[in-house]
């Protein structure tokens, strides 16, 4: 499971989170939802441990991560920005985490030279993951493309495909369909939740859109000011809103 336990962030003066507690059980969809500044995207980055917590702690399977780097961490996360790098085909950019993987390994072992042990075999490895995380997505067909030739769809796509190709345990996801328009945000919507229900992963999901939270989640959890008014399933938090505040922005149109 993914837990966290009381973590506090504050930024100088300001405190953005204000004690939050959520455990996320294995294969869990839990969408984030609540206003503009509130402190998601911060939730989200310290899961990932792109961010440090002021206090409190993030443990995963029992065990607190805080000492562990993003990169070593079984977690991937997805921007709103999808953050690809431009000058790098599609195959490239998805095959990034793996190589960075590759390196914290041969770090790991004593330096004999710049020869690293298995590393052709590791290439080779690399190749098919990436070729089968381009298929699960469809799109195979651009690997050889630079994020400056795709359309948005194609983009998410890809960092989705570059998230995937970890294996994570857990993706985080942070407003991945907001740059799409309707219609690919619905196409792109059904094909998250079809990747969840085949991977089994838990996903932490940040949205904006109600009826993203609703149709996909096993549970919503409403934040407001740092805090976690509510966590309960989508038809829960609809009918019985714990807080008037709860009440007031899950009954707001957007
Ligand atoms: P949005 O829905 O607009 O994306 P959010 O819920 O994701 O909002 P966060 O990005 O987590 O909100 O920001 C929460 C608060 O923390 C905001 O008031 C923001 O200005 C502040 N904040 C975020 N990052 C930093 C930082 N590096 N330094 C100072 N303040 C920050
Ligand atoms: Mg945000």
């Amino acid at each position: 499971d993914l837990q966290i336990d009381h973590v506090t962030k504050a930024f100088g003066d300001t405190q953005v989170l204000k004690g939050i507690s959520l455990d996320i059980a294995d294969g869990e969809f839990v969408s984030l939802v609540g206003p503009s500044g509130c402190g998601k995207s911060t939730l989200l980055r310290i899961i990932a441990g792109l961010e440090g917590q002021t206090s409190g702690a993030i443990r995963i399977n029992g065990q607190d991560v805080s000492g562990i780097r993003a990169a070593d961490r079984n977690l991937s996360m997805v921007f709103q920005s999808y953050a690809l790098y431009p000058h790098l085909t599609v195959a490239e950019n998805i095959s990034v985490p793996l190589k960075m993987r590759q390196l914290s390994a041969s770090q790991r072992l004593p330096v004999i030279g710049p020869f690293i042990p298995g590393a052709r075999n590791r290439n080779v490895e690399i190749a098919a993951a990436v070729k089968h995380a381009a298929q699960t997505l469809e799109i195979d067909n651009l690997l050889d493309r630079k994020p400056g030739q795709l359309s948005g769809g194609q983009r998410q796509r890809v960092a989705l495909g570059r998230a995937l190709v970890r294996e994570p345990a857990a993706f985080l996801l942070d407003e991945p369909l907001s740059n799409l328009d309707a219609k690919l945000r619905v196409q792109t919507r059904a094909e998250i939740a079809e990747l969840h229900r085949r991977l089994g992963a838990t996903f932490v999901y940040v949205t904006h859109d109600q009826v993203e939270a609703m149709t996909m989640s096993s549970r919503i959890a409403v934040m407001m000011g740092g805090e976690i008014l509510q966590c309960d399933a989508p038809d829960e938090v609809y009918n019985n809103p714990l807080d008037i505040r709860v009440a007031e922005f899950i009954g707001s149109p957007k």
